[in-house]
Formats: structure tokens, sequence, C-alpha cells
């Protein structure tokens, strides 16, 4: 006890000798270091402590020891070991949050150790942290990059290597633009850079390419790391490659979409798509046709064979309308065996029943099941938007009521929803039949009208335009049967019949010493596309001894739309053959002057629209004028059509225009009454009294008494 008062007086740590042995102290080369704050211990070999400084008193608490008592043996038996290999250890000690790092030296010949003690709990924490972040690093699911200020890649995870393919040592040193697709522009990694330098963060979904050449898109996020002045160092690129949550979606996407069975859209897709072509058809102005189809016997396909049978036969039935659709047509299995087709831009309420025709005669050829030959129909049903429905749902209801009507008239057939379209629509096809029928009886006739030299005042030429006297519906216009002839192919023999008549008449007519009258005769586009026309021309024209110089085909400005080598070609044959052409209607539609001058042309037809309220509308009159200038610009002669009046006549003559034709001289008449008219003419001389006062002097008609029209 004596030597331990010593030692605590002294301050300096004096080695214990022999202790218990009954050898005294000798003087400690140092003073025990009282005021180290870190824990300094002195033990004997067998366990007694013996100094301890003030910093220890947190180990002694927890050891519940204090000088001259023993210390925990586990601690007695390491100083024991360490006297007697005479070697220092290391260990240890953790109290609470504290970590304590305890070095034992011997000093052996004295018979105890000192134990310096370091508080190394500070530096445990960030070892700890190191330790997870670089698990966390290495272990996470993402692929982590990070890529220094030059743009060099210094350590990436086993992640990353996972998802591009690229091990650590590949990539390490190179740049992260060897992941780049292709896929985005230099505009997109600038602005992504943009916002990384502006926010220090970036993500977003991206487009990469694996070491294999795959492309996939990826969700990155990346953020500057910076160091503690707030300098940029490093980027740290985190990513997960998202190829599989994309194809899950779609599938997802599929199938809210689409029926499983079938794979056709579903009733919520349909609607939706319908209720888009419907906003579409507001702003085109056009017609959107739903039709509803439902199969005629489906439930006796199922009853007899099974339900298998009838999944095959709902399968097939699917087939065969998606085959006969266009892509920009959706089709949907909106029940059992109930279908469902929208056909958006329709321009005739009637081109729904061709859809519809087509589509019974495809559900109409067998169906095998189970080796069997089944044969079914479908009743469809059709609702026109805008006429009996302004939304989808409503329009779809529609079409179901006209598909129920249809299964009540006898099954395999159409019906619209409306009345009045299921009449106009009979009306067009019994029209149809009429015209046909009209063919075979030879109901059609020609009228022809005069067109007027509006130098001479002479008749310079006829325009031939078609009648069709039917016994069933009297005398037809035009207007009403030659969209439904060209429709249906029957203008080819329309067009024979006028061909025909019209050569007759100028034989005719130049026995009769006219030779100089030019008939013009219309021509449809749909007959001038057949490869086979200008033989046909020419057969009929030599077969009836009419001069070609005499023939005057009138096309309209549709031809010109037409890049069309069979079409070019026909119209150099009948210029080689001397037949004139003019383009009929022109300035209403498309016309191009590239065009005008590589066809064979010799006139333009100024349109009615534009002669009709002349000379009142400046703007019309502008037109005409302009018409006539470009066409005489390009040697073209140009006539005007149309023209009722004094006025529209002077007007049009002043400015040049070449030939004058309207009812103001005659209407269309028959041949015989046109006879007539050839020697009168029309005089260019001033107005007589009885005229109105007359805006441009110079033009009158005379003989205008004599002209009679077929009262059109
Ligand atoms: P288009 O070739 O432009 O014929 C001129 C139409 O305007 C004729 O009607 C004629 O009767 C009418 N018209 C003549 N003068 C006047 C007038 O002063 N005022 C008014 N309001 N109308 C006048 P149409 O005969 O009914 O023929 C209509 C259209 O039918 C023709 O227009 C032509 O495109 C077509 N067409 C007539 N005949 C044939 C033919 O044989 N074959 C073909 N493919 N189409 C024909
Ligand atoms: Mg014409
Ligand atoms: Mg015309």
């Amino acid at each position: 006890m004596a030597i331990l008062h010593r030692v605590r007086e002294s301050g300096y740590a004096e080695p214990v000798k022999a202790m218990g042995s009954g050898g005294g102290c000798p003087p400690s080369p140092a003073r025990f270091p009282d005021e180290n704050p870190n824990p300094v211990m002195r033990i004997l070999g067998e366990g007694t402590l013996l100094r301890a400084n003030r910093g220890s008193w947190l180990i002694l608490s927890q050891w519940k020891a204090s000088e001259g008592r023993p210390v925990p043996p586990d601690w007695a038996e390491a100083v024991r070991l360490s006297i007697e290999s005479r070697a220092s250890c290391e260990r240890e000690l953790q109290i609470g949050s504290t970590t304590y790092r305890l070095l034992i030296v011997p000093v052996a010949d004295l018979g105890y150790a000192d134990i310096f003690g370091l508080d190394v709990t500070g530096r445990k924490r960030v070892e700890r942290k190191l330790r997870l972040d670089a698990q966390v690093f290495e272990n996470a699911a993402e692929g982590i990059m990070i890529v220094d200020q030059d743009m060099r890649i210094l350590d990436v995870n086993l992640s990353f290597q996972r998802i591009t393919g690229y091990g650590r040592q590949e990539v390490l040193g190179r740049g992260p633009e060897i992941l780049r697709s292709g896929s985005h522009d230099d505009v997109f990694y600038k602005q992504m850079w943009g916002e990384i330098k502006k926010t220090g963060r970036w993500q977003g979904e991206i487009w990469d390419r694996r070491k294999n050449g795959e492309l996939y898109p990826k969700w990155l996020s990346i953020s500057a790391v910076k160091d503690g002045d707030g300098q940029v160092t490093d980027y740290v690129g985190i990513f997960s490659d998202i190829s599989t949550m994309k194809r899950t979606q779609e599938q997802i996407e599929y199938l809210s979409h689409n029926d499983s069975l079938t794979g056709l859209s579903n009733r919520p897709h349909f609607l939706d798509r319908l209720e888009l072509g419907i906003e579409d058809a507001r702003r085109t102005k056009d017609r959107v046709a739903v039709l509803f189809i439902d199969l005629d016997g489906f439930k006796q396909v199922n009853d007899t064979y099974g339900h298998r049978a009838g999944d095959k036969y709902l399968r097939e039935a699917a087939d065969r309308i998606r085959s006969m659709i266009r892509q920009s047509d959706t089709v949907a299995r909106i029940g059992g065996d109930e279908f469902a087709l929208i056909l958006p831009h329709l321009a005739e309420v009637q081109n729904s029943t061709v859809a519809a025709r087509k589509l019974q005669a495809r559900m109409a050829e067998p169906i095998f099941i189970e080796e069997q030959e089944i044969y079914v129909s479908c009743s469809i049903g059709i609702a026109i938007f805008p006429e009996d429905a302004a939304d989808a749902e409503s329009l779809v209801q529609r079409a179901s009521s006209a598909m129920k009507k249809a299964k009540e008239l006898g099954k395999n057939c159409y019906r619209f929803y409306s009345p009045e379209m299921n009449t106009r629509v009979e009306e067009v096809l019994s029209l149809k039949a009429k015209i046909r029928r009209g063919i075979d009886l030879d109901e059609f006739l020609l009228h022809y009208q005069p067109q007027i030299d509006s130098k001479t005042g002479r008749v310079a030429g006829v325009e031939a335009l078609v009648r069709w006297n039917s016994a069933e519906l009297g005398m037809v216009y035009p207007d009403r049967f030659i969209g439904l002839a060209e429709e249906t192919g029957m203008i080819d023999a329309i067009g024979e019949i006028v061909l025909r008549q019209a050569c007759v008449q100028g034989r005719i007519w130049s026995e009769q010493g006219l030779p100089d009258i030019r008939i013009a005769v219309n021509l449809s586009a749909v007959q001038l596309r057949r490869s086979d026309f200008a033989t046909v021309l020419e057969t009929t024209i030599s077969k009836h001894g009419m001069p070609p110089g005499g023939l005057e085909i009138e096309l309209t400005e549709s031809v010109m739309l037409v890049d069309d080598e069979v079409v070019m070609n026909q119209l150099h044959r009948l210029k080689e053959m001397g037949v004139d052409l003019a383009i009929d209607d022109f300035g209403t539609q498309y016309s191009s002057l590239a065009y005008l001058r590589l066809l064979p042309i010799d006139r333009l037809k100024i349109d009615r629209s534009f002669v009709k309220d002349l000379p009142t509308k400046g703007g019309n009159l502008a037109i005409a004028a302009a018409i006539v200038a470009m066409g005489h610009s390009l040697g073209l002669e140009v006539i005007a059509e149309g023209v009722e009046t004094m006025g529209q006549g002077r007007s049009l003559a002043s400015r040049g225009c070449d030939f004058l034709q309207g009812n103001l001289f005659s209407k269309p008449v028959p041949p015989e009454t046109l006879r007539g008219l050839i020697d009168a003419r029309v005089s260019l001389q001033p107005a007589s009294r009885d005229e109105p006062v007359i805006e441009e002097p110079g033009f009158s008609v005379r003989s205008r008494a004599q002209f009679q029209g077929d009262g059109i």
C-alpha cells in the first residue's frame, strides 16, 4: 500500500518490482501520465490494478475495479500472457457506445504490464459506414457508375456489369458514351448535362445499348458529387433496367385494350377509338359508320360442338373480319358473338353497305370445326354519325338495334338504323339496277349545247351531254347517274354509247355540209384509266366515218392529279389521232401549271361557278380574266361555260375569252333542234334599243329568240 502511495505522489509510473514477493520498487523512469485523457493503467501479472489515470474512469467503472484491486479475470489473463510472452498485444473493449483499443505492453522484468488505451469510437463508426457504403454500392439492385469530371469511369458496381454486360476492367477509365444507343440526339444529351450543371441532378428514361448490341430502356438518375467547397468532383449515375417493366406495361395495356380470345379490341377500347373517330369527323365534316355484326346461329354451334369449338369459331370469325378491314378501321369483339367495326372518313353512306356485303360474303364461306363443314352467316346493323347519333355509346346502341332489325328480317342481311337511310340505299341500289336495264334498252341519248365563237358570233362547236330517257323514271340528267355509273363500272358502257352517238351525229352533220362543227364529249377519269380506251375511240371514229378533227374530249382537272403513265399515253395517242382535248370545270380542283404544260391539251373551260356572278363579283371576274390570260400564254384557247346573261357574256368576251357556252344562247337540245340553230348567228354588233343598258358595249345576242333548250 505504501509503495502504491509513493507512486501516486510522484506522479510517475514506477515499475513495481516483485510485487507480493517482498522485493522493493525501483524509481519509475517517467511520471505516470495522469494528464493523458486516454486511459493508461498498470496491472500486475497476477491481476491487481496497480495504477490507473483519470482517463481510465469509464473502464474502471465497468470493471468495478480500483487501484489495489483485481481486474476482471480475462484481463488479468491477458496481462499475464503478455508478460509471459514478453509481447505486446492489442485488445478492444466496448463500453456502451464507446470503443477503446487497448495496447498491453509488458514490463516483464518488473512483473507488470502497462495498458495504453485509445478511444476509437469515431473511427469505428466511419469504418463501419465505409464498409456499409461499399456493400450497398456493390450489392445494389441498380447499376451504379461513378464518373469523374473528365468523364472517365472511376468505378461501377456488380449490377452495372450485369445490366450492361461490360466487366469492371473493360470500362474503368473509359467514357460513359460506350453505353449510348444512338437513339437520342446531341440535343438530348446537351439538355441533360445542362440540367445537371444547373441543378446538380437529372433523371429520366433513356435508351442505351448493352455490350451484345441489344437496346434497352433504363431509368437513369445522375447526381453531381461536390466536395466541401461546393466544387463538383464526380458524377454518380444510378440506373435500373426497365425493359421488363415496359414489356409488362405493354402487356397490361394490350390486355386492357384487347379481347383475350380473339385479340380484337375490347368494348372500352372500341368506344375510345370511336369517340376519337367522331371528333375527327366533326372537324373534317366526314361521316363515321359503325357496323354491328352478330353471328347467326352461334348458340347452336356452342350447344352442338361444345365451348372449345365455339371459341374456335369465334376466333375464325374474328380473323375473317380482321382480314377484310383497312389498317385505319377498328374492329372489336364487344359481346359473346357480337363484333363491331368502325368505318371512319366515310364519303358516302352507301360505302358502308359495300363493307357490309363483303363481310357477309366472307362469313358465308364454310368454317371447319371437328372435321365438319359449318355454314354460318351474320346480321349487320349500321349506324351513321352524325345522322343517327352524336356520341360513341349511342352510335353503338343504334347500330345494335339496327342489327336486331336485320335479325327480325330473317338474318343474313344488313339494316341501317334510320329508315330514311334504308330507303335511300335501296333507292340507290334499285337505281343501279335500272341504269343497267337502261343500257340494255338503249335508253341513253345525247343533247347538244352550242358553243359560240365570241369573235364571229358563230356556232363553233357543241358539247354533247348525255340524257337518260328512262321508261320508268322519265328524262334523267347526268348528275343523278354518272357518279353511280362510275362506281359500278357501268360508265364504260354508257361512255361507248355516248361516243358512238356523237360520232354518228358528226358524220350526219358533215354530210349535211357542216364539217366545221366540233363535238365535245365528256369523259370520265375512270374511262381514261382503261388501257384500251384510245383504241376503242379510234375504232368508233373510223367505223362511223367521223372526221377525228371534229371531236373534242373534255377531261376534268382530276385527270391531272393522276400521275399515271397509262393516262398520259392515252392522251398522247388521242392527240396523235387529231382529237382535241379540253380541261372541263377548270379552276375548281387542283390545277398544276406544270401538268398543264405536260398535257397535250387545246382548251380550258372556265367552270361555271366563276361565271355565275359576273360581272358584278370582282373576285370571279379577276379569276376568269386570269384563266383567259394564263390559257393564252400557254397557247390554249379558253371557253366559258354556264353563260346565262348578257353581262356575263360581254365581260368574258371583252377579256378575250374565245368561246362562250350557256343557256343565254341555248340549253342543251336534241340534234334535230340544234340543226336549226347552227345557221343562226349571234350578233356582236352594238346592243339594239330594247336591250338593257350595256356596261361593256360591242356585244349582244340578236337571234336569241330562236334558241330553246331542254329545260334544265
Ligand atoms: P359539264 O361537262 O360541266 O357540263 C355542263 C353542264 O352545265 C351541263 O349539265 C349543262 O346542261 C349545264 N349548263 C349549260 N349551260 C348552263 C347555264 O347557262 N346555266 C346552268 N345552270 N347550267 C348550264 P348536264 O347536262 O346536267 O351535265 C352535268 C355534268 O354531267 C356535266 O358537266 C358532265 O360533267 C357530266 N356529263 C354529261 N354528259 C356526260 C357524258 O356523256 N359522260 C360523262 N362522263 N359525263 C357527262
Ligand atoms: Mg363538260
Ligand atoms: Mg363543266
